[in-house]
């Protein structure tokens, strides 16, 4: 016999706890079934050998992100201002490169007023449109490098529109790596859960949803469960993965089929002081060549002096398979280009690689790769009957961010108790 609920949630990163969240505290009976042993999902936390944790998924927040900003307050957290001083350098030195950033942010207020919607961009990627920009080389190669810094993909395989949606709901004026959080944003991850009351079962990976007339069944390992609403709280590639019976009808299918999972390393470096400050140099570092890296400060008094790097895009995916020295000592000498030489006496290194990762796929975010999938959203937010689908990536406001994921858990909650949640079985 099935154990009966209101609701399941597949799913503890931020979108299934924000879910669970709203609908435990409407006074549903809610359970939320996580394959890994942890929540968090794409926010993750590691250890240093010598102590101090630190976030090795999602990270940085802005006062404009206001769903995440409150809920950091409301579980006391500690915000550590990002620490920006100094010079800003962008590898490899290039003539004026306040000039060519100016340019590539104007291309890019250019691209997000394009309509999405515009039969004259259908099929056309983000490599094509930037082709025929009249903008100088070195502000061409800075959009680029932003575009697949961020996005995680080639710019070849991105959707003009795609991204133009994407990137209008992304609103923030204050700079998105305005904070962090001292105690590891996945320690609000981790008390989200402890408020759910013991709801939230590690360890159980969903492989089959049946749908049935009055309910939904959810197979996770042995144990069979039954609710009345189902919250797939799951990246869109990793949902494909899930087995639903009967199946979903052809226009989903095809909706969760469009998706590719973006290519991140992260690596946090720490070091016995900071050193680039001394050099007037902010540690923020973005590189035109090989494009997609970045790095920045993240030292604190919990954690001394320490740089996190970001390899994103095709260098991640180039980088798959080296084993993790030769990318340390690639990471450290890029370091070394750029800071000096006291870049690779690092005193402590963590890697994580997300290229690839079982249960999310990769980082930040998937991103819709088929240039013609332009309903592939709507159709996934329209849910499945007694289903519904909420990710991220799915957010009407931003779409890839830890903001983003409440938002679109707490709007999937709303969908539910707006058809009425509560368990009439
Ligand atoms: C390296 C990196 C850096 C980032 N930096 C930032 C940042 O600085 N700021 C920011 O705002 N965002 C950042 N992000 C993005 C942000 O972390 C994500 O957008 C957000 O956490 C996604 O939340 P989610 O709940 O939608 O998905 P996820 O966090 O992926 O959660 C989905 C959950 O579902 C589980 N799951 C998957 N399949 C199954 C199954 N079959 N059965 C049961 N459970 C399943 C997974 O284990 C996971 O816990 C970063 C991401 C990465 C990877």
């Amino acid at each position: 016999m099935a154990q009966h609920h209101d609701v399941i949630v597949v799913g503890a990163g931020f979108t299934g706890l924000s879910a669970a969240a709203v609908l435990f505290e409407r006074g549903l009976d809610v359970v939320v079934l996580e394959a890994q042993a942890r929540v968090g999902g794409r926010v993750a936390a590691q250890t240093f050998a010598d102590g101090g944790r630190v976030d090795t998924g999602g990270q940085f927040v802005c006062d404009d992100m206001t769903n995440v900003m409150a809920l950091i307050r409301r579980y006391g957290k500690t915000l550590v201002q990002t620490p920006v001083e100094g010079a800003f350098v962008v590898q490899p030195a290039i003539d004026a490169p306040d000039k060519a950033y100016a340019e590539s942010r104007s291309l890019r207020l250019r691209m997000r007023a394009l309509n999405p919607r515009d039969p004259a961009i259908d099929g056309m990627s983000v490599a094509d449109w930037l082709a025929a920009q009249p903008v100088s080389a070195d502000a061409a190669r800075a959009f680029r490098s932003t575009v697949e810094g961020l996005w995680c993909r080639p710019i070849g395989e991105l959707p003009l529109w795609y991204l133009v949606s994407n990137d209008r709901r992304i609103t923030n004026r204050q700079s998105e790596i305005e904070y962090f959080v001292g105690e590891t944003i996945h320690s609000l991850a981790d008390d989200m859960a402890a408020g759910l009351d013991g709801r939230v079962l590690t360890g159980r990976p969903v492989t089959q949803i049946s749908m049935r007339v009055d309910r939904v069944q959810v197979q996770a390992g042995e144990a069979l469960l039954s609710a009345r609403h189902v919250v797939v709280a799951v990246p869109p590639v990793a949902t494909s993965r899930i087995g639903f019976e009967p199946d979903l009808p052809a226009a989903l299918r095809r909706a969760l089929s469009v998706w590719r999972s973006g290519a991140v390393i992260k690596a946090l470096v720490r070091y016995p002081r900071p050193f680039w400050r001394e050099r007037g140099l902010s540690g923020m570092v973005s590189w035109l060549d090989p494009s997609g890296l970045f790095a920045c400060d993240v030292s604190h008094d919990g954690l001394g002096a320490a740089l996190v790097v970001f390899v994103g895009g095709p260098l991640a995916i180039a980088a798959q398979g080296m084993p993790p020295a030769s990318l340390e000592a690639m990471i450290l000498g890029k370091l070394a280009d750029v800071l000096g030489e006291p870049a690779r006496t690092a005193t402590a290194i963590l890697l994580r690689d997300w290229t690839g990762d079982a249960w999310s796929g990769g980082g930040y975010s998937d991103t819709v790769c088929d240039l013609r999938a332009k309903d592939a959203e709507d159709v996934l937010r329209s849910g499945a009957g007694r289903i519904q689908f909420a990710c991220s990536e799915l957010s009407l406001s931003y779409p890839g961010y830890i903001e983003g994921a409440i938002v679109a858990g707490r709007m999937a909650a709303e969908r539910i108790m707006a058809a009425g949640g509560e368990n009439a079985l």
